[in-house]
């Protein structure tokens, strides 16, 4: 079963790469499709690659992603224990915010990588991300919190957040996102600890 699960996701990589209809893929260096564990409970979602994401194919390897990487620490989750990935995989032009064709066309992909993972949490870093699934509000409202969503038949839990980038440029975003991060534990959890009273108890030696 576990080997399947790669080999598709594999696959969906590969064609992925080859895709020449991918409106980002001309300007960039190379795709970024995705970094960690592909059986993660949590799903991470940013923007786009920027100008290291694009050098070496793996997400949030630059400034932000060193701030995600202390943002994880603070709560104890191995960055290999979680999956990141984009909105967008290819690095828009001068880092620029992606169109919405854009995010139309990587959606499909993006669309694909959740169903594979199946995870039972997705933290949205910053407004793109969080407006495809909690769509029509302001991010400073709702960071933070939450929200249980159905999506494509699956129920999800979306946990919005600044993107870490945000936290670089602004003081009281950093506290809020340190802040938020510190509920994000408590949210694994309580997770953690419902999947389990969920299962029977020949099925929680799974766990
Ligand atoms: N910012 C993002 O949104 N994604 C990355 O992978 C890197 C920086």
């Amino acid at each position: 079963m576990r080997k399947d699960k790669k080999k598709v996701f594999n696959q969906l990589e590969k064609k992925m790469t080859a895709d020449d209809s991918l409106p980002l893929k001309k300007g960039a260096t190379r795709l970024v499709f995705g970094e960690g564990d592909i059986d993660a409970d949590i799903v991470f979602i940013g923007e786009g690659p920027g100008y290291w994401e694009d050098q070496k194919g793996i997400p949030f390897v630059g400034r932000a992603g060193a701030f995600l990487n202390q943002l994880l620490d603070v709560i104890n989750l191995p960055r290999e224990k979680v999956f990141i990935t984009n909105v967008v995989h290819h690095r828009p032009p001068n880092n620029r915010d992606p169109l919405p064709n854009e995010l139309e066309a990587y959606a499909k992909y993006l669309d694909k990588i959740i169903e594979i993972i199946d995870p039972k949490i997705i933290v949205t870093l910053g407004r793109f991300s969080m407006a495809k699934f909690i769509p029509g509000v302001y991010i400073s409202h709702v960071h933070g919190q939450p929200k249980q969503v159905t999506w494509n038949d699956r129920a999800i839990t979306i946990v919005p957040m600044y993107h870490p980038a945000a936290g670089l440029r602004n003081g009281n975003v950093k506290q809020a996102t340190i802040e938020d991060f510190k509920k994000l534990k408590d949210i694994l959890s309580t997770k953690k600890s419902k999947i389990k009273s969920d299962l029977e108890p020949d099925q929680m030696k799974l766990v």
